[in-house]
């Protein structure tokens, strides 16, 4: 890699590392999830900042691709997703996943968002605001076919099923449910909860419905219904874990060497001492820590890639701060100011997550503010 930094640009200068965004491969992941919905709508789910990639510049990549359907987790991201598509797709559908919060309504008004109905008492309360504002308000109607978190449970489904009135003044943009294994293709629960689903939709006024997330519009035909909902797959992460990835990688973090250092006599390396050079090592010292989102369990388990070779963390994560021992790199990429590249097109966020024993979400989702960020394409 040349030299990260171009001449004249202080703040990459200043930066500890380089954060780089490719938004063309957003897109492209975008269109190959429609490509595997086949003509079922695709949404975009940009909850936590995009996944922590940031929603200012994802979702409208994600328009320009064609997508009207989106989901956040809260109001205050619906609001700021409402502003952010203001100009380009007015009539975008903001839905938000954790449902109409009390005391929030004229916010959920004034900026069009669209509550997901999470129970009987979510339903009722929607169901309170359209009376009092005298129209029927759109709304989404979540029912729990086995995840136990949100949704509706069975015994609120019965309630609504014998009762479609408390339906009346609420107009379903969709039903909605969340698999809960999805990314275990074998696993039994899918077919389950897709039955569960069936069942409970035909106890409902039609409406269109929704089940599948990134892994499960990998599941085949029978789990698109009328929209899908990925997140995680538009932003790289493998929504077939075991199979090759379909997705492009999106994200690529190159951390800045501050120091490198020969050892020739033995020594340990970082906080507890946990690692100990015993033979001659090249050691790199890169400005990168867990207040970064680097996880402090990649502390001994972590890998980078520099000069074409794989190297791994030794010693602990620290707040600012990590170890690589780099002596198979050739010495001339070796120096200050060198990159080490921390995840990218040869090191993927779920080969991350697995050795810091979590998923490539929680490795997007903790993606810090001190990088210095910068976004291709869009
Ligand atoms: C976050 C979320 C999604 C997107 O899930 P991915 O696994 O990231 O594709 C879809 N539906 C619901 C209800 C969610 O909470």
């Amino acid at each position: 890699m040349a030299d990260a930094v171009a001449p004249g640009d202080s703040a990459a200068a200043r930066a500890g590392a380089f954060l780089t965004i490719d938004l063309g491969a957003v897109q492209a992941n975008y269109r190959r999830l429609e490509q595997e919905l086949g003509g079922v709508a695709c949404a975009g789910a940009v909850k936590a900042d995009a996944y922590g990639l940031g929603m200012g510049r994802v979702a409208p990549v994600l328009a320009a691709a064609g997508a009207r359907c989106f989901f956040v987790a809260l109001p205050d991201e619906g609001m700021a997703l409402r502003q952010i598509l203001a100009e380009s797709v007015p009539d975008a559908e903001i839905f938000v996943l954790n449902g109409p919060m009390r005391g929030a309504e004229a916010d959920y008004l004034a900026h069009d968002l669209i509550p997901v109905l999470n129970s009987l008492g979510d339903l009722d309360h929607w169901h309170a605001v359209a009376a009092r504002e005298s129209r029927p308000l759109a709304a989404v109607l979540h029912l729990d076919t086995g995840m136990s978190r949100l949704g509706l449970p069975r015994n609120e489904l019965d309630v609504v099923a014998a009762d479609h009135g408390r339906l009346e003044g609420l107009e379903l943009r969709y039903v909605l449910s969340h698999l809960a294994c999805a990314d275990d293709a074998a696993n039994p629960m899918n077919a389950r909860q897709l039955e569960d689903f069936r069942t409970a939709l035909a106890r409902l006024p039609p409406a269109p419905a929704s089940l599948a997330n990134s892994s499960g519009i990998f599941l085949g035909a029978d789990y698109h219904f009328d929209l899908g909902r990925p997140g995680a797959a538009l932003y790289g992460v493998n929504p077939t874990p075991g199979q090759a990835n379909p997705m492009r990688q999106v994200v690529r973090l190159q951390g800045k060497i501050l120091q490198v250092r020969e050892i020739d006599a033995p020594q340990a390396v970082g906080y507890g001492a946990t690692h100990r050079v015993s033979r001659p090592t090249r050691l790199a010292t890169v400005a990168v820590g867990y207040a970064d989102g680097y996880l402090r369990s990649f502390s001994n388990q972590g890998i980078g890639r520099i000069g074409g070779v794989q190297v791994s963390v030794v010693g602990r994560v620290s707040m600012d701060l990590v170890t690589f021992d780099i002596s198979a790199a050739p010495a001339e990429s070796a120096r200050p100011g060198a990159t080490i590249d921390l995840l990218g097109p040869d090191l993927d966020v779920d080969e991350l997550g697995r050795r810091g024993g979590t998923i490539g979400y929680e490795i997007l989702t903790a993606l810090g503010h001190r990088y210095h960020r910068a976004y291709l394409g869009g």
